[in-house]
């Protein structure tokens, strides 16, 4: 899919107020669908030349690779997004279950199947450590008891205002979100390995389990309780259903249009100002740029009461990412859809990434082969695979047009001693990415994957909010806001801003909801 396939199209009823949408990843997108399902004229803005953002799609000798998410964990999320703007995923896109999830290989050989299936999962976990079985059990009901709150009833609800959050402190104060994920964990669990099996999700969404909040826990509840699957043909499928969906209730989609300025008027957000010179107006902006970008370029013209520059860098931002997709001449039958490659340290490589912000010798990876489950993504009897390598952010000051090479040149042979033997003799197709591209093509402040690292006093009330408190009119979605980053995250960001909004029949011009 390209630019070229996104004609402008005119908007719903004359007068029916204006949105505008900076950036189409999913969270831009599933904010433009839902504002365009309640009656508002939609644009989205998007400064590549395709839409989808981090979950974008390419296609490379004759390869399809999905440049970011491939895990779908909320199928649900997914269904309920389409049904709000009075359409059917099923229409658009296949959701397939992957059993099991993924498998774990560590350092010393062992191998942990993680799946859905309850009793399959207590058999690994007491394969791997007796003792640990009871504790699973509990952990388990743990991570249901912190899915209730953290997710059910509060991962879709603004936190914009302090009496909101004042109410639910007693429930989240309860919930122990001041320990860490991996110290949660290790109340339940003795084995090492055990500890880090479920302990290791917040790198899938930019954190340290050693520093993320427990609230991640919940993640256990939420892949145990509907599974994780792929979309069939990849998640291109659903991006191109979104834009479908879009534009059936009347929205546009702008590719190759990167806006320069929020433009404001009397604290209000009144439209934007492209990079080409052009102006748009509008009642509502949503930007689904990063918060950073969104505040600190964006709007830096604009007076800021909480998110001044100041506050920006002091932020902590999630670690960087480098991934190396290729495509080989044969099939490599043994590896699954998702596996996880445990380096030979844990804490250690995690200190050197979020802490000590130096590139390791080592490497932990997560390693994708969508071909195991859907081989119309290569050329018959070929792979298509991308690896995934957590890497510090761009604070560690690497030159990665330098080490980047060098670097996934250590991957291949990480990869070649443990799951792909001969890899480089079968490699047809190769391109990577890094923490410096993520800057230069998705505008992310440091490189970081995943905006925003998921820290306590980075959640919640602390995180950027969904309605903007520098000016009114103006809505944030994506990793960066509140809930966080993930496609549950972003989607549910989503999801705020419409419920904050009435109807477009309703919307009174000039009576925007601020923050008080
Ligand atoms: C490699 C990788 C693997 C991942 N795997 C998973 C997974 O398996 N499962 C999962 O749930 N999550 C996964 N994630 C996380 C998930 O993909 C992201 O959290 C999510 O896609 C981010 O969506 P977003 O809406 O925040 O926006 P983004 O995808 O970041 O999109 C923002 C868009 O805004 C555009 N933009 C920015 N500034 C401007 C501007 N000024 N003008 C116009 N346009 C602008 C950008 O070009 C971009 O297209 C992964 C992420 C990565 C990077």
């Amino acid at each position: 899919m390209d630019g070229s396939d996104f004609r402008s199209f005119e908007g719903p009823a004359t007068g029916a107020p204006r949105v505008v949408v900076i950036g189409s990843g999913f969270g831009g997108l599933a904010a433009a669908v839902r504002l365009a399902g309640k009656g508002y004229r939609v644009t989205v803005l998007e400064r590549l030349d395709a839409p989808g953002g981090r979950a974008s799609v390419f296609r490379q000798d004759g390869f399809t690779f999905d440049a970011g998410p491939t895990i779908i964990t909320a199928p649900f999320m997914l269904e309920e997004l389409w049904a709000s703007a009075g359409a059917k995923l099923s229409d658009d896109a296949t959701l397939r279950p992957c059993d099991p999830f993924y498998t774990i290989r560590f350092a010393d050989g062992e191998v942990f199947r993680y799946s859905g299936d309850p009793a399959a999962m207590l058999a690994e976990v007491a394969r791997i450590s007796p003792e640990d079985v009871d504790g699973y059990q509990r952990f388990l009901q743990k991570s249901a008891g912190i899915y209730s709150v953290a997710f059910e009833a509060l991962a879709d609800k603004p936190f914009h205002s302090i009496p909101f959050t004042a109410a639910a402190m007693a429930d989240l104060v309860r919930l122990e979100g001041y320990r860490s994920v991996y110290g949660m964990v290790s109340r339940y669990f003795k084995h090492p390995h055990l500890k880090t099996v479920f302990s290791y999700h917040p790198l899938l969404v930019g954190g340290n389990p050693f520093t993320t909040t427990a609230y991640y826990c919940l993640i256990a509840h939420l892949e145990r309780q509907f599974g994780v699957h792929y979309a069939e043909g990849g998640m291109g499928s659903l991006i191109r259903g979104l834009v479908r969906v879009l534009r059936e209730n009347g929205g546009e989609i702008r590719c190759g249009a990167e806006v320069e300025t929020i433009l404001t008027k009397n604290g209000k957000a009144c439209g934007v100002k492209l990079a080409s010179g052009e102006s748009l107006e509008a009642d509502i902006v949503v930007s689904n740029a990063d918060p950073g970008w969104t505040y600190g370029r964006l709007m830096s013209e604009a007076p800021r009461k909480r998110w001044t520059d100041r506050k920006i860098a002091a932020a902590d931002y999630s670690m960087g990412l480098f991934v190396w997709y290729f495509g080989t001449r044969r099939r490599f039958e043994t590896v699954g859809h998702h596996t996880i490659l445990m380096g030979p340290r844990y804490r250690g490589l995690l200190d050197d990434i979020f802490i000590r912000k130096t590139v390791a010798d080592d490497c932990s990876l997560y390693l994708h082969r969508p071909t195991a489950s859907d081989p119309s993504l290569a050329p018959p009897g070929h792979d298509a695979f991308y690896v995934l390598s957590p890497v510090p952010n761009l604070a560690s000051g690497t030159d990665w047009a330098r080490e980047g090479e060098a670097y996934r040149q250590r991957v291949q042979r990480r990869l070649e001693d443990t799951v792909l033997p001969g890899l480089g003799a079968e490699i047809i197709s190769s391109h990577f990415v890094t923490p410096a591209d993520f800057e230069t093509r998705y505008l992310s402040p440091l490189g970081a994957g995943f905006s925003l690292e998921p820290k306590l006093f980075q959640s919640a009330w602390f995180r950027p909010h969904n309605l903007s408190e520098e000016a009114s009119g103006l809505y944030l979605v994506g990793a960066g806001t509140h809930p966080g980053a993930g496609l549950p995250g972003v989607l549910s960001s989503a999801k705020i801003v419409a419920d904050l909004l009435p109807d477009a029949a309703a919307y009174q011009p000039g009576a925007a909801l601020s923050v008080s």
